[in-house]
């Protein structure tokens, strides 16, 4: 049976928890949560509970039904993949080392942060929400760093919060890095209101305010910083385990170091889809890639592999956007328009095959497109 330690307390562990108990797993399960709070659901964070209408997003985690001993506030700081002990809280008084059998790194991703000693945001967690949530008044002037996801999602509950609302961003148009200039720019009239300065970097934030390559300095009584996310891997140096800028793992979550897996946004899994280790920083990943996780930890040999078509989805400004395969900015593109001009579908091909749809309130659509991704692109409706 043994002693499965998981680190990590967001979906990726509470998920992969539940299936190793499915599995029938019946030895001891750790989960080691730097946070103080039970594991909750992070797409909220920038949507319903920055404007106002719930106040946490509790994932759903029975540790008695599940007979999980969950640690909160126990930090992992270091590894010995050679005595099989992960140390927690290093240089405090809870100073500890836990044993373990068979490990799951599933340690998410830490917000990237300017550089400045000006007061600057960001949104990872619940206490980050509720804090920005708080300042997002009337009149307060907002600025954003990022036009991407969570720059987006931010803008949104800013401005409809009465917020005066800047937003900075390095590409030239919003969402650019993900979708490309096109389709980045097919969105730019749903940030009527903001203050969009696109092809602008910023280099620190300062007291005065944030200060912009092209000399302009924006006074702001709120900077929110969202301009990408990197796994916190310092603690696994000199583990033995392959490091990239995120854990790397094959198609069944394992490392290089046989009974240690590694899953949701912390890991770089390979993928066929784009020939490539990826960080695939999404929900459905994270929500997904248990049942592998959970069989390699069971049986190291064989077991389902993790490679799907990755989705991801996004609500900003009153719409939903959702993503579903893999481009590559070669790929033909195709857009269609809404009546007001702005966004609606998306679809990149090579060769006359789908490699990805975007749709912009078009849900009834993601299932068929899904089916379609790797077949002709006439396939699709
Ligand atoms: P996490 O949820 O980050 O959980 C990792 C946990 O490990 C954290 O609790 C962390 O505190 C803990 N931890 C870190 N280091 C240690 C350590 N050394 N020791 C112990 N514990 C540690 N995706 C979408 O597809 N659509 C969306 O609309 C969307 N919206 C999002 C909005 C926000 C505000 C955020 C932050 C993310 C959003 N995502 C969205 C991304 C999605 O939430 C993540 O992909 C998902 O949470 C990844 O899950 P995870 O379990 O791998 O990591």
């Amino acid at each position: 049976h043994g002693r499965v330690v998981v680190v990590g307390g967001g979906l990726a562990a509470t998920r992969l928890c539940a299936v190793l108990r499915r599995k029938k797993f019946r030895g001891s399960i750790t989960v080691l949560s730097a946070e103080e709070v039970a594991p909750y659901d992070r797409p909220p964070l920038s949507k319903q509970v920055l404007a106002g209408e719930r106040d946490d997003a509790p994932l759903p985690f029975d540790t008695a039904k599940l007979d999980v001993d969950l640690r909160l506030g126990t930090r992992a700081t270091g590894l010995d993949t050679e005595s099989r002990t992960v140390m927690v809280n290093a240089g405090s008084d809870e100073a500890d080392a836990i044993a373990y059998d068979a490990l799951a790194i599933a340690t998410g991703a830490a917000p990237l942060r300017l550089p400045g000693d000006g007061p600057q945001l960001t949104l990872r967690t619940l206490d980050d929400s509720l804090a920005l949530r708080e300042r997002l008044v009337p009149g307060a002037r907002v600025v954003v760093v990022g036009a991407s996801w969570i720059g987006a999602e931010v803008a949104t509950a800013a401005r409809a919060a009465g917020c005066v609302v800047s937003c900075v961003e390095f590409g030239a148009e919003p969402l650019a890095g993900v979708l490309g200039d096109e389709v980045g720019a097919a969105t730019r009239a749903w940030w009527e209101g903001i203050d969009l300065r696109t092809s602008t970097g910023v280099t620190s934030v300062e007291a005065d305010g944030v200060h912009l390559d092209d000399g302009t300095v924006l006074p702001a009584d709120v900077v929110v910083t969202g301009i990408g996310v990197r796994p916190d891997l310092a603690w696994l140096s000199g583990s033995g385990l392959e490091l990239d800028r995120g854990v790397l793992t094959d198609t069944r979550c394992r490392t290089n170091v046989p009974g240690v897996v590694a899953l949701g946004d912390v890991a770089q899994r390979w993928s066929a889809h784009s020939d490539s280790h990826r960080l695939v920083e999404h929900w459905d990943e994270a929500a997904m890639v248990a049942t592998a996780a959970a069989t390699s930890l069971l049986d190291w040999s064989t077991g389902p592999e993790h490679d799907p078509v990755p989705y991801f989805w996004s609500d900003q400004f009153g719409r939903k956007l959702q993503y579903v395969g893999v481009h590559a900015p070669d790929d033909v593109l195709a857009i269609d328009k809404a009546e007001d001009g702005s966004l609606l579908r998306a679809t990149w091909s090579r060769d006359g095959v789908l490699t990805a749809w975007l749709g912009v309130d078009l849900s009834k659509e993601l299932i068929p497109a899904r089916t379609a991704i790797g077949g002709p692109v006439a396939a699709l409706g």
